[in-house]
């Protein structure tokens, strides 16, 4: 017999939660506004909000906090971090920030003006606020299979190069600062990018002139999907895989919080001197001098441990797996869901579960707070709430695919968490025909809503 896999790690410390019952929940999710950002941590049974800083550091990590050096510059810990993202992306000047968005703000503040063009593969939400909150565009050149759930298309984060170099070829090269290609792609499903393709894109803006740089947060798992799926790669390590990726970028931005397996922090880095300096003015102005820049000695520490144990190979495959046993189930109940399964999380097509909620009503939404009284399992909308209104027309943006994202935490949970929710979402399938009517917004902030919006629940036959 094949023996079975099992997680090359095991359990040193453990945290209680507690399964709260019905009642409790119904009281707790009003009070929230019907926002599952606004409920408390201990009112959740099973936490998948998000794998954003949610993940388990290892004994190793634990024990790199311990010799973080605290110095204000010029700490030991800062060159065991720069040294650490050398040796994986090869990239020679590197910023710390205190998490993702914070490298974004910096690189952007350096590089963006307004009316500028930011081709990518669906930008992440904070990745698109700070492109719109400096009246710049987002331009989606996402291939057209991510867009359709049950295509099995292994690389559904792809960029399509014939949009990308329309893009580029029919507007002033000064206007593209930089093309942000997202590894792996969060808004599509956790769905990677084949190596093939970040060279395709490397091309492009050589050939126009511009750069590229990776929205790094999941590259490991990414570099874990081109080994099993492209067959060029499977017998090279995933490190030789990361190496090789970095080669087609002029840079990175990155929250830690994913596959840095670290609770807060961030970074950006650069191919090139340039934009490095540039970026070092904005660095030291919002988040710190350059060799902490919003991170404690100890955190860089543990981020660099975190960093090699993120791009191990068993680490990868018990994680991906894992994401798999979850999709496999809830495929198995006939849910409906983005395939093939992504890195970090399972994307329940939404419109598709709840067909009868009309869009205005936000479908997505309201299965996210069905799951939530189901069994106190905590997942995020990602649909027309999180895509905000149109900046320009201040209209509602609804977009094709809407979901709800059931993201997996690093070395959290075990697979009988993961059998909780299949059997909550089954049990809202077998009863989806009576969910009819969905939420609708009571208050919204101008960006970036779904995290502080007020909702209520549209009642049948009424408005
Ligand atoms: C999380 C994330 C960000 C933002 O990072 P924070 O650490 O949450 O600020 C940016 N891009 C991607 C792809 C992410 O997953």
């Amino acid at each position: 017999m094949k023996l079975p896999y099992a997680e090359p790690f095991k359990t040193k410390m453990v945290e209680s939660i507690r399964l709260s019952s019905k009642s409790e929940r119904q009281d707790w999710i009003e009070k929230a506004g019907y926002n599952l950002f606004n409920l408390h941590s201990d009112q959740v049974f099973i936490d998948l909000l998000t794998d954003s800083g949610t993940g388990a550091m290892s004994d190793k990590q634990w024990g790199a906090l311990m010799t973080g050096d605290e110095s204000y510059a010029g700490s030991s810990s800062y060159f065991r971090l720069k040294n650490t993202i050398k040796s994986l992306t090869g990239f020679d000047y590197f910023l710390p920030t205190h998490q993702g968005r914070a490298a974004e703000n910096v690189l952007f503040s350096a590089i963006l003006k307004e009316g500028d063009l930011i081709p990518g593969n669906a930008h992440f939400d904070t990745t698109k606020g700070h492109i719109e909150f400096r009246k710049a565009h987002a331009v989606d050149c996402t291939v057209r299979s991510a867009y359709d759930t049950e295509s099995p298309d292994p690389f559904k984060g792809n960029i399509d190069l014939n949009l990308l170099e329309d893009v580029l070829k029919n507007n002033p090269i000064e206007k593209i600062p930089v093309v942000i290609v997202t590894l792996t792609c969060n808004t599509t499903g956790g769905q990677p990018v084949s190596m093939e393709n970040l060279k395709g894109v490397y091309h492009l803006t050589q050939k126009y002139g511009t750069r590229v740089f990776f929205d790094s947060a999941r590259f490991a798992e990414n570099a874990y999907f081109i080994k099993e799926r492209e067959e060029a790669y499977r017998n090279i390590t995933i490190r030789e895989i990361i190496k090789e990726m970095y080669t087609y970028a002029d840079g990175m931005t990155m929250s830690s919080k994913k596959d840095g397996i670290v609770n807060i922090g961030g970074f950006i880095a650069f191919k090139e001197k340039d934009w490095f300096e540039k970026a070092t003015t904005y660095n030291i102005m919002f988040e710190g001098f350059i060799t902490y820049g919003g991170m404690a000695g100890r955190d860089m520490n543990s981020l660099a441990q975190g960093l090699m144990e993120a791009t191990g190979y068993e680490y990868l495959e018990s994680r991906i797996s894992q994401v798999a046993y979850l999709g496999k189930k809830l495929t198995d109940y006939g849910i409906p869901v983005q395939k093939p399964y992504g890195g970090h999380a399972i994307f329940v097509n939404a419109g598709k579960f709840l067909s009868k909620v009309p869009r205005e009503e936000f479908p997505a939404q309201t299965l996210a707070i069905e799951l939530y009284l189901e069994a106190g399992v905590r997942a995020v909308e990602i649909g027309a709430i999180m895509a905000d209104r149109d900046p320009d027309t201040k209209k509602n943006r609804y977009p094709e695919l809407v979901m709800v994202r059931l993201a997996i935490p690093r070395r959290v949970y075990s697979n009988n968490h993961m059998d909780v929710v299949a059997a909550a979402l089954s049990n809202i399938y077998e009863r989806r025909d009576q969910i009819t009517r969905g939420v609708k917004i009571l208050k919204e902030a101008p960006i970036l809503r779904h995290f502080t919006v007020k909702l209520a629940p549209v009642e049948k036959n009424t408005e």
